[in-house]
């Protein structure tokens, strides 16, 4: 089994590089798929308090039998609780649904600037707080455009470790990719192979024959090259397998290019804009 790559964090901590989504993987299907991932070797796994999932992705980690410090486990907040009394409250939920004491990563999951009157800087404090009683080994974000990473970097003390945010060929991300670059925070590609979109490109194809590796190695391994943090998601154990075998292949900086070169700007997200989205799971 070829090893995952740590990407080193602004807090002197590490991540491994790829990771096992768990988005959209049902509670009924998710000891079941957690299980398999550690077994394959994958040893980080990222779930949310909206994907309703923590208790199961728990109770797989430890079933495994593995150490605790062997998983590295994120979690996010959920949009209904920014504000601080009830983003403590939801933390302490995280770790009683895990079964942690610590978590390895927990994110404010968006930043919601047209909800609570637009402040999403009292909550980023309430996770200041996690990471300084070592509840939360690191803190972050997700979905954070430029602006708001700004307004944090002014007004708050601790720099978010990762950004965790839509990238993929069709939308490379890179003005806020280049921002989280230049500040020390590592960037975390969510959906990266669009949910299955890219997989049929030409350009994709041509590159996934031409290495003798599948669309998604292609895609993912793309990811890895440029430095940023992947955990594609799959219920379906070959797939989950091909995802993890990608250290292993090399593309040249041209594909690399030519994958990058895909992008559709706005029009290629699958998913929300960040600066509108105000959804909040009832
Ligand atoms: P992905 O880009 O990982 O794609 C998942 C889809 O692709 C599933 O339908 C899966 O099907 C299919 N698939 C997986 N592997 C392959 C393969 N090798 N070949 C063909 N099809 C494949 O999408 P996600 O949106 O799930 O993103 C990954 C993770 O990112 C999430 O699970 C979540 O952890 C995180 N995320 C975070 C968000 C945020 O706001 N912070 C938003 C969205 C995602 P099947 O399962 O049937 O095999």
């Amino acid at each position: 089994m070829t090893a995952v790559p740590s990407i080193p964090l602004n807090n002197g901590r590490t991540i491994p590089q790829l990771g096992f989504g768990t988005y959209q993987v049902d509670p009924s299907e998710t000891v079941e798929a957690v299980t398999r991932a550690l077994e394959i070797g994958y040893r980080h796994i990222d779930t949310a308090q909206m994907y309703g999932n923590e208790k199961e992705v728990g109770e797989a980690v430890r079933a495994s039998g593995l150490p605790r410090d062997d998983v590295y486990l994120t979690s996010k907040l959920n949009n209904g609780f920014h504000r601080p009394d009830d983003a403590r409250r939801a933390f302490d939920g995280t770790l009683a649904a895990l079964g942690v004491d610590q978590i390895d990563l927990f994110l404010i999951h968006w930043p919601l600037p047209t909800l609570y009157d637009g402040d999403y800087v009292s909550t980023w404090k309430v996770l200041e707080e996690f990471a300084a009683d070592g509840r939360a080994r690191s803190v972050g974000v997700s979905n954070f455009q430029v602006a708001h990473l700004e307004r944090l970097a002014a007004e708050c003390d601790v720099v978010p470790a990762v950004n965790q945010i839509e990238v993929h060929p069709y939308f490379t991300n890179e003005t806020v990719r280049a921002y989280d670059r230049e500040h020390g925070i590592a960037t975390e590609a969510w959906s990266p192979i669009a949910q299955g979109a890219v997989l049929d490109d030409p350009a994709v194809t041509r590159i996934a024959e031409r290495v003798g590796r599948t669309p998604a190695q292609v895609v993912l391994r793309w990811h890895v090259q440029r430095g940023d943090i992947v955990f594609p998601k799959s219920v379906t154990p070959s797939r989950m397998q091909e995802n993890f075998a990608i250290f292993d292949v090399e593309l040249s900086d041209d594909d690399v290019r030519a994958l990058a070169a895909l992008d559709k700007g706005e029009e290629g997200r699958t998913g929300p804009n960040p600066d509108v989205f105000d959804h909040v799971p009832r």
